[in-house]
């Protein structure tokens, strides 16, 4: 079977590439190896889909740190407004939530997913699932075919690899897409795990002291051998039987990785600042007024509201203070100790959880090699890239989708137009 554009992958880039294919008249194919398209669109952002981010062009490139800066040409022309718009055409209705994160009034990914499928039945778009695709067949320096596990080969003039990255597999994203593109002479830059739960050995993970607690609103670092931060996040986060995870940490893991890496470390250490808003001298200053104010106290009752409880105990107990101790009975360097890891509480991690666990696949088709107004592959004629396969990651907050959108945008107009001016 011949088409004017095969798109492999029908997670949002490729939904997005074959519905821009479609409008823009092309005869599609869309394939997918798994029984449902979208499934990890259907799961994501908790289960509610953050389909974009209203934040300006230039945050939402901040918030890109994996190459984001490679996405100004294609959101001139495709941008997260577009995206806003969109779907509000097909009847999605979208809402600002916190951070300019934007999900459907319905709170249902699966809503989100259908309106595309809908879109995709209206525009006629052929779509083969439980496909899972082997090879692609290049000659003469361009596209040629498309073959499948089960030996079937469909023929097209443009192709379009939208197969994701490494993460979370049970969704269909294998890392397939790597070898197809190395065929055609990409370079695929080092895979690693991004948007991750970070891993630590420390003893109070191991006793799991902190297990389950949430700090809110802290700042949290990933500091260099030197200890100085080389990124903070303010943001959430929680502690877990093998180390942290929550909002600052998912932002904060590349860092470690990428650390790891460069200094070719075993362990990092991180740091939190519980009380961001305030500075240490004052701090102290305030906290050993009151402490010696209320002298025959317990510190702990002194000090209550402070921190979270569990958090207040632990960082008590970390300084050698007895929680029940009378604020008079304290040596005052203990409790500049106490106010010093308030402020900067450090610890050691030695890693992340897996890439396959990872929310976000770091690295991929290298963005040199494509061209960024049409996603066009420059080693291949024909060939087009875009969502995670290509060496673009975000941080969660619907950064990765929106990457995804607009990549997936840009390749399906682009292959529509290139296979019919080629079609003769
Ligand atoms: C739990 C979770 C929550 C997330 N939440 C958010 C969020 O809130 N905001 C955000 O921006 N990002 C989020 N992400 C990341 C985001 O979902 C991905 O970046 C995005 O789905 C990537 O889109 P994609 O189209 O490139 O690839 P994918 O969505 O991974 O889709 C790839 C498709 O290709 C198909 N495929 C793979 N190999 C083959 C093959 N050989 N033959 C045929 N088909 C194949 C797969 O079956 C799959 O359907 C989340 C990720 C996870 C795992």
């Amino acid at each position: 079977m011949r088409y004017d554009v095969v798109v492999i992958g029908g997670g949002p880039s490729g939904l997005m590439a074959a519905i821009a294919a479609g409008e823009n008249k092309a005869k599609v194919l869309l394939i997918d190896k798994g029984d449902k398209l979208g499934r990890k669109l259907a799961i994501s952002g908790g289960g509610r889909c953050n389909v974009t981010n209203r934040l300006p062009i230039d945050e939402i490139i901040k918030h890109i740190p994996g190459n984001g800066r490679f996405l100004y040409s294609a959101f001139s022309i495709f941008s997260n407004e577009d995206i806003i718009s969109f779907f509000e055409d097909l009847g999605i209705q979208l809402k600002e939530e916190d951070h300019g994160r934007m999900f459907p009034v319905t709170d249902k990914a699966q809503s989100v997913v259908d309106a595309l499928l809908r879109r995709m039945q209206e525009l006629k778009i052929d779509v083969k699932t439980n496909a899972p695709v082997d090879d692609l067949q290049y000659k003469d320096d361009r596209v040629v075919s498309v073959l499948l596990k089960n030996g079937e080969q469909y023929e097209a003039n443009a192709i379009i690899i939208a197969v994701g990255g490494k993460s979370v597999p049970h969704t269909g994203s294998t890392g397939d897409g790597y070898a197809w593109a190395k065929k055609a002479g990409h370079t695929i830059t080092n895979l690693f795990p991004t948007e991750v739960p970070v891993t630590s050995s420390e003893t109070f993970i191991k006793e799991k002291a902190l297990q389950g607690l949430s700090l809110r609103d802290i700042s949290l670092s990933v500091l260099n051998p030197k200890g100085k931060p080389l990124i903070t996040h303010r943001m959430d986060m929680i502690f877990t039987h093998f180390g942290i995870s929550g909002p600052a940490v998912l932002r904060c893991s590349q860092f470690v990785v990428k650390a790891m890496q460069k200094w070719n470390l075993t362990e990092v250490t991180m740091s939190i600042d519980a009380l961001p808003d305030q500075k240490e001298e004052p701090l102290y200053q305030e906290i050993s007024s009151s402490v010696k104010k209320d002298g025959k106290k317990a510190i702990k009752n002194t000090l209550k509201g402070l921190l979270p409880e569990r958090y207040l105990l632990f960082l008590l107990n970390t300084n050698g203070i007895d929680p029940n101790a009378q604020g008079a009975t304290i040596a005052t360097e203990k409790i500049r100790n106490f106010v010093r890891s308030c402020k900067q509480f450090q610890f050691k991690v030695d890693g992340t959880l897996s890439l396959e666990k990872a929310f976000v696949t770091g690295g991929g088709v290298s963005v040199k090699e494509i061209e960024p107004q049409t996603m066009a592959s420059k080693k291949m004629n024909g060939l087009y890239f875009c969502g995670e396969v290509l060496d673009i990651h975000g941080y969660t907050g619907g950064y990765n989708i929106t990457s995804a959108l607009v990549t997936g945008r840009l390749a399906g107009t682009n292959a529509a137009a290139f296979s019919i001016k080629n079609k003769g």
